[in-house]
């Protein structure tokens, strides 16, 4: 029965989830020996999705994280494409992983599908864990979010880094 002092690392994703697509754009690795929060560029423009996606897009910019489909144009230069996500996963899993830590901690049920998908070992630790959100309820909801999200500030956003 795997427990949670075999995990690794704790990782989030945050970013857009359309009905035929996931494009990351925050993921956030913590665990003993690393900490890592990096953007990704989607390369994505809104106006060229379908008009039900660019909805979708907008409202979880405004209501779930903060985020724009893109980072600014300033951020943008050496940022991973969102596509690299997989890769990353996995470059960053061989490097944290032990004999006695095989697993990863994910918070995040899109992420969960991926590290499923990739064949990469994860504990769901909405399973086992308060949720988040609960979480800061308790503390007073005093949330708080890592310096890419932009576009509006409200304490129910999520962060990849929290
Ligand atoms: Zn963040």
């Amino acid at each position: 029965m795997e427990s949670l002092n075999q995990i690794c690392a704790v990782v989030d994703v945050q970013g857009f989830a359309t009905k035929s697509h996931f494009y990351p754009r925050e993921l956030s690795v913590i665990g003993k020996n690393i900490e890592v929060n990096m953007e990704f560029d989607t390369r994505q423009n809104a106006k060229y999705l379908p008009y039900a996606e660019q909805k979708t897009i907008h409202y979880q910019t405004q209501k779930i994280h903060g985020l724009t489909l893109r980072p600014s144009y300033e951020a943008r230069a050496g940022l991973k494409h969102a596509n690299r996500l997989r890769r990353v996963l996995w470059r960053i899993y061989k490097s944290v992983v032990t004999e006695d830590k095989p697993y990863f901690g994910c918070k995040n049920q899109q992420l969960a599908e991926i590290l499923e998908e990739e064949g990469i070992p994860f504990i769901d630790l909405d399973s086992v864990a308060p949720r988040l959100r609960d979480l800061d309820k308790l503390n007073g909801g005093c949330a708080w979010l890592c310096k890419y999200h932009t576009v509006t500030w409200a304490p129910h956003l999520t962060c990849a880094e929290r």
